[in-house]
């Protein structure tokens, strides 16, 4: 049976872009007759809070999509982070850095094409001594190996990293001690069986690293689809800033089966861009119908 799940950040309210991932994600499942569950990604004190995460599970909940366990909320599970990072140091893959944001920006070439950073390894072989020598409370780090990691993307094709060439060592906790997204989804992937992950394009490039931390942890990677993102009318990606795309204000003005409509019409899952529930969607859903392309949706204009 596929387990599958949808995982927002309640750091604003959902835009057009995070309803149609969360779509897809639930219409694969449904389709499949498997299990979906619903994961709040609310790591960051700073940045989420809990009356984005109530908006966004009305807001699910209006457009018909709802979930087979209990929600799930990231922030209550500091000790399985807590477990797996330790369980990581103690088999001497995890190392304290010092350097500063503007350090590892200064001192690093971005990679081609991508908008992070690779981390030239600065902090890596410091001794204890020169450790102590260190004011700042230190971020951590995994060792990444020489070593390529392939992903297959159900929709994407293949993807595949040299993790020493592409990403560098990535942090696992920060220096305030917030534990970072690449471990948390993992951790929280493992743990619920998840089998099958639906999310937006963009976090294609964090999914090497993350079969690597699965690999680490002993468990099997789900699989995986990357869906297109959707621009706004004059090309942007889609932010939580942009009021346009918000949900509230479109459904204001359109009804949520509209909305599914002109999303699935968009991405190549419907011949007419008509009203359709998101039940009535799951039954005809079919991966091979969608497109893989970034999608620019009229809606709204
Ligand atoms: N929390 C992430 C987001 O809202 C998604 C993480 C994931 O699906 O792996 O973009």
């Amino acid at each position: 049976m596929i387990t599958g799940r949808f995982a927002p950040s309640p750091s604003g309210r959902m835009h057009l872009g995070n309803l149609f991932a969360g779509l897809l994600a639930w219409c694969s499942v449904r389709r499949a007759g498997g299990e979906i569950l619903l994961r709040m990604e609310d790591l960051d004190p700073q940045r989420t809070n809990a009356a984005f995460a109530d908006q966004i599970r009305r807001d699910l909940e209006r457009f018909g999509l709802n979930w087979d366990r209990e929600v799930a909320c990231q922030s209550s599970r500091k000790a399985a982070y807590d477990a797996a990072f330790g369980a990581l140091e103690a088999a001497g893959l995890v190392y304290p850095c010092y350097c500063s944001r503007a350090e590892v920006h200064a001192a690093s070439a971005p990679h081609l094409g991508q908008s992070e950073f690779v981390y030239p390894g600065s902090c890596r072989n410091l001794t204890e001594a020169e450790r102590k020598t260190r004011k700042r409370a230190p971020a951590w780090r995994l060792r990444v190996p020489e070593q390529i990691w392939r992903v297959s993307d159900g929709l994407q094709g293949d993807y595949s990293e040299l993790l020493s060439r592409d990403c560098g060592d990535f942090v696992l906790r920060r220096a305030d001690g917030v534990y970072a997204y690449q471990l948390a989804v993992v951790v929280d992937d493992a743990e619920n069986g998840v089998t099958q992950v639906v999310r937006g394009r963009d976090l294609l490039a964090s999914t090497p690293r993350q079969c690597y931390l699965f690999s680490l942890l002993g468990r099997p990677a789900p699989h995986y689809y990357h869906v297109p993102l959707l621009l706004a009318p004059d090309g942007r990606r889609l932010s939580k800033r942009d009021r346009d795309l918000d949900l509230g204000a479109l459904l204001e003005r359109f009804s949520p089966e509209q909305i599914i409509g002109s999303l699935a019409y968009a991405a190549g899952l419907l011949e007419q861009d008509a009203p359709i529930s998101a039940a009535e969607l799951a039954a005809e859903f079919d991966w091979n119908r969608v497109r893989k392309e970034d999608l620019c949706l009229r809606l709204g204009e």
